[in-house]
Parts: structure tokens; C-alpha cells; sequence
């Protein structure tokens, strides 16, 4: 079999004014006629998730949780466009990424995941940022920084109703609400998170939301989140909408024998589903194009890694992972395209 060349893109080929800036100088990442990959988010599909979502939950507020990088679909383009479109509460993951989501959304409301670290009370009422309370550690620390500066920029008290991973117990949280402190810590929001909700009909959901309610009895007029995506709509992973290409090398073709016990994962080449022949190594992967017509496969040309036709989780699956970590991982090495920005 022998590889023609693609031809020549010009909006590949073309130098691009100020390309040899740092990789991750821009949201747009490394230049696309040098990048190994090309990374297309849909912006416009990630708003239209999300007010799908909002839809969902009306007359309740419908927050986007943008952590870790917006699930590596870039924090800045990603909350931009959602703030844009109505969203007025963000969770983050750290206080960096809250300083980030504070200064594109001057106004919005802005809760820290990953709690109060030692000595950073300070940090998070200076950038106007909420800390999600997750142990009684950090409880006694913003509990003294409230009383000790009268902030009441708000924070959220996370309960362990059953995901057994982060928060106050639900007797801590009892206490919490009984010493009748609750003015002085300022809590704004109470929550907990479902361990299994993408199994509806798993009894552990119940147990949690019944749990919760009880506790919201407690903290009568502070607002409540309890639900993640999958908890507001199966089927779907929140306001998520990306599809990956990655430029396809071919130094040359040789036979290549995968793991036979495993069925392989796929890339879909000049229209067709390719398997992954043998082991991933660094950025090179062997696909198997037995089965693409002479000539279709060319040097130069694009794979598909992850797109419409070929889902997030499917090839989560197939990598024995999860959608969330496919995301998460893709990397500042690809060309990045804000579609719809
Ligand atoms: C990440 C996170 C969410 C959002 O979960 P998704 O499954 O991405 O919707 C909700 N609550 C907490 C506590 C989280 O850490």
C-alpha cells in the first residue's frame, strides 16, 4: 500500500503572525501549522448545554461548575461565554481559578470547591470568592476569620450525606446549625453531592436526598445544591460540548499486533473506524487502515480522536476510563479552535 501526500492546506501551511509566542500564551495554544493536534470546542453548544440544564431545574438556579480548567475546555472562553449567556453562580476548583472566573465575571457569585487551605481567608474575601467549608478544620478557621473581621461574603457548608469524600458530617452539620451561629459564619449555601447519580435507580440516591432535605429543614433560608449534572439529567454530562481532532503521523506502515483481549480503541480515518493497533507511545499511536480504501489515507492528514461520531465516552470506555478524565487531560499541546466565540 502506499501513502499519498494530503495536499496543501493554506490554513495549515500559512505562517501565523506572533506563532513562535509560548504555547500556552493564548487560549488558542500552540500555532496550527506546527501543532500535532487540533482541538474544537463548541462554545455555542456548551451555552446551549447549559441553558438546557437551567431549563431543567426552573424556577432554581442552574450554576456551571467550571473546575479544573472548565474540564480542559478553558477557563477563560468557557466562563466568558456562559456569564455572557446568564449564568450567575460559578464553582471552581481552587482559588487561582477563582481569581481567574472573578476578574472575566465582575459580578457573579463564585464558590471555591476545594475549600479554605490554611491562612487563605484573607485571600478569598480580598477576590470576593466563597469558600466551600469541607471539615471542621476549615469550619473553625472561617468561623474566626468571620467573627474576627465581620466578612460576610458568604461561604457554602459542604455535607458528606454519602459520597464519603469531602464535608462536615450530617451530625457536625446538625451542631453547626443548633449553636444558632449560623449568622456568624455566614454560610449562603448548603451542599452535598450525590455519589451515584448516574444510576437513577441506585437506593443510595434517596437515602441522600432524604438525608438532605432534613438538613435543609435546619438551615431554613440558606439557598441548597445538591444535584451535579447527571443528578439534573441523565444521559448527558453537563454543558460540555467538545470534539477533538488529532493530526495524523505516519512515518511508514508496518504490521502491528494489538492485545487481543481487549477490543480496541478506535479513530475514525477518511470517514472510517480504524482500530488502535498495538501500545500508545508518547504522542504516537499505530492504526490499523486495512480497512480504508487506497489512497484515502494520506500523509498529512487528520484522524479523528474524539468526535460527533466518535463520543467522549466511548472512548473513555475503550481507555478504561471516564469522560471527565478524557477531557481533563487533552492538553496544552493542541491547536485549540473556540467555535461559535
Ligand atoms: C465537580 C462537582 C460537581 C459537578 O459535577 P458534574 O458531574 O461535573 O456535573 C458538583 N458538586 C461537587 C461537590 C463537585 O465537586
Amino acid at each position: 500500500m502506499s501513502i499519498q501526500d494530503a495536499p496543501p492546506d493554506p490554513g495549515r501551511a500559512a505562517p501565523i503572525p506572533g506563532a513562535n509566542a509560548p504555547s500556552n500564551a493564548t487560549p488558542s495554544g500552540p500555532d496550527p501549522a506546527a501543532a500535532g493536534g487540533l482541538l474544537t470546542i463548541d462554545l455555542t453548544a456548551i451555552e446551549t448545554n447549559w441553558r438546557t440544564l437551567s431549563s431543567r431545574t426552573v424556577p432554581i438556579e442552574c450554576a456551571a461548575v467550571v473546575k479544573a480548567d472548565a474540564y480542559g475546555c478553558g477557563l477563560e472562553p468557557v466562563t466568558t461565554r456562559l456569564a455572557k449567556a446568564g449564568c450567575k453562580t460559578f464553582f471552581v476548583a481552587d482559588l487561582a481559578e477563582g481569581r481567574q472566573v472573578r476578574a472575566l465575571a465582575r459580578g457573579a457569585v463564585i464558590y471555591v470547591l476545594n475549600g479554605l487551605l490554611p491562612h487563605t481567608a484573607q485571600a478569598f474575601a480580598d477576590a470576593n470568592l466563597r469558600p466551600v467549608i469541607n471539615g471542621p478544620a476549615e469550619l473553625a478557621e472561617w468561623d474566626a476569620y468571620v467573627s474576627g473581621t465581620n466578612w460576610r461574603g458568604g461561604a457554602a457548608l459542604h455535607v458528606d450525606t454519602g459520597m464519603n469524600r469531602l464535608g462536615l458530617s450530617p451530625d457536625e452539620a446538625v451542631a453547626v446549625a443548633s449553636r444558632a451561629q449560623l449568622e456568624n459564619h455566614g454560610f449562603t449555601l448548603l451542599m452535598s453531592h450525590l455519589a451515584c447519580a448516574e444510576a437513577p435507580s441506585h437506593p443510595m440516591n434517596d437515602r441522600q436526598i432524604r438525608m438532605f432535605r432534613e438538613l435543609r429543614i435546619l438551615f431554613r433560608g440558606v439557598s441548597s445544591s445538591l444535584a451535579n449534572s447527571s443528578g439534573i439529567c441523565r444521559s448527558f454530562i453537563g454543558w460540555l460540548g467538545a470534539s477533538a481532532q488529532a493530526r495524523w503521523l505516519i512515518s511508514s506502515l508496518r504490521s502491528a499486533a494489538g492485545d487481543r483481549n481487549k477490543p480496541p480503541a478506535q479513530v475514525i480515518v477518511a470517514g472510517k473506524r480504524c482500530p488502535i493497533a498495538g501500545r500508545v507511545s508518547m504522542d504516537l499511536i499505530t492504526v490499523d487502515v486495512t480497512d480504508v480504501a487506497d489512497g484515502r489515507a494520506r500523509r498529512g492528514d487528520f484522524v479523528t480522536l474524539i468526535g460527533s461520531d466518535l463520543g467522549i465516552d466511548e472512548v473513555a470506555t475503550s481507555l478504561g476510563t471516564i469522560g471527565y478524565e478524557v477531557l481533563t487531560r487533552l492538553g496544552r499541546r493542541l491547536h485549540r479552535v473556540y467555535k461559535g466565540g
